[in-house]
């Protein structure tokens, strides 16, 4: 965004803020207060006076929530030590079993929506272990709170709006919305404004229950996906072995070739068969070369636009394929070190004096820390995996 521009668009587009802002209830002050004026602001959107008062009456600010929120740690994982822990073995028998025990539902929902059993039962699995932990905070005093607080209200005002619809929908009852502090709903951890677009009622009780129908939940999670870009019948993530004199540089999300090309790099299955040539895929090396390695095909997007942590996507992508039938993935030719939120903090800061935009510094390794580390790699004659060494923080 050009936050300075003085173009005649970004004064129009001020301007806009400045006049919705001025609508929407003030954030802070007295929470009681706060709440009488965003009941307003739930009228003008058209929510009926009967659900405004069933759900927001007698709602309290709950400092949990925002205590949760602001402990909110930087999630420094590396692909191997999270997989790890949420592709464990009882995750992989049980969403085998649920493949098979809803069979017949899931082959509904993918001549539907186009996603197969293991992606959903990929998602199912690690948001919340099947249902079993959706949180247990009432979703909309959370988010009351959150819409409240002033850090973020303009994210969370509009989920609250959501939940209320949803209510008014009939799809759920106030008192059966509980979930996490960030408002999310049901098995597969909708937010409010996704369940509004996207949920669908399955077994046809004339209700959405993402909190307690399996068929509604594994049905709107294929919309969802489908929504979300999803193309039917192509694979999305697939293990690979990488010669040792690959041009490195080549790897990485924002670089795309055909499977072909590949191939011709001397790129190998881990397991079966690459798709077919014409499809277009990425080499994603989380841990850098000596890691594992996979090819991304574009299915492979879906995953980065449910969560873009590129640790979660691969880790979620991967674990689908195990549930479709892969092997455990290889740990790569060496042990690889991970570097600390404050290793990761210093190299940026090097890369910033070398003059390169890495976003925030914030110990996060993100695409525009990655896209310094592999243009610095080259520079000095390494190895460009865009993967940041405690090395080559030495070297900088
Ligand atoms: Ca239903």
């Amino acid at each position: 965004m050009g936050r300075f521009a003085g173009t005649g668009l970004a004064l129009a587009a001020a301007f806009i803020l400045t006049t919705e802002a001025a609508q929407a209830a003030k954030c802070g002050g007295d929470f009681n207060r706060w709440l009488e004026e965003f009941k307003r602001e739930a009228a003008a959107e058209g929510i009926s006076p009967r659900i405004i008062s069933q759900s927001l009456n007698g709602v309290t600010y709950n400092p949990k929530a925002v205590q949760l929120d602001r402990a909110q740690r930087v999630f420094s994982q590396s692909f191997l030590q999270f997989s790890d822990r949420m592709v464990a073995q009882y995750r992989l028998t049980k969403g085998k079993q649920l493949i098979k025990k809803y069979g017949s539902i899931f082959s509904r929902v993918e001549q539907q929506y186009g996603v197969p059993a293991p992606i959903i039962v990929g998602f199912w699995g690690l948001e919340t272990d099947f249902g079993a932990f959706m949180g247990d905070m009432s979703t909309i005093r959370s988010l009351a709170t959150m819409a409240f607080d002033c850090r973020r209200p303009e994210k969370f005002r509009p989920q609250l709006i959501a939940a209320l619809k949803i209510i008014e929908r009939g799809d759920l009852h106030p008192k059966q919305m509980i979930g996490p502090w960030a408002g999310e709903l049901g098995q597969t951890q909708f937010l409010p404004t996704v369940y509004l677009t996207d949920a669908v009622d399955f077994d046809g009780d004339g209700r959405r229950d993402l909190m307690k129908s399996v068929p509604d939940v594994l049905a709107s999670t294929g919309k969802h996906l489908m929504n979300l870009g999803w193309r039917r019948g192509e694979p999305w993530l697939q293990e690979v072995r990488v010669p040792s004199n690959m041009p490195w540089e080549q790897a990485n999300l924002a670089t795309q070739h055909p499977v072909s090309q590949w191939s011709q790099w001397g790129v190998q299955p881990a397991q079966g068969r690459l798709a077919s040539g014409g499809l277009q895929a990425s080499l994603i090396l989380p841990m850098g070369r000596n890691g594992p390695a996979f090819l991304a095909y574009p299915n492979f997007r879906v995953y980065l636009e449910w969560n873009q942590s590129l640790v979660y996507a691969t880790t979620a992508a991967y674990y689908a394929t195990r549930l479709a039938g892969a092997p455990k993935v290889s740990r790569g030719k060496s042990e690889v070190a991970v570097l600390s939120y404050q290793q990761i903090k210093a190299l940026q800061q090097k890369l910033v004096k070398r003059g390169y935009d890495v976003g925030k510094v914030d110990g996060i390794i993100g695409e525009k820390t990655r896209a310094a580390v592999r243009d610095v790699q080259k520079k000095m004659g390494l190895p460009a995996d865009s993967y940041p060494t405690a090395g080559l923080l030495n070297k900088l």
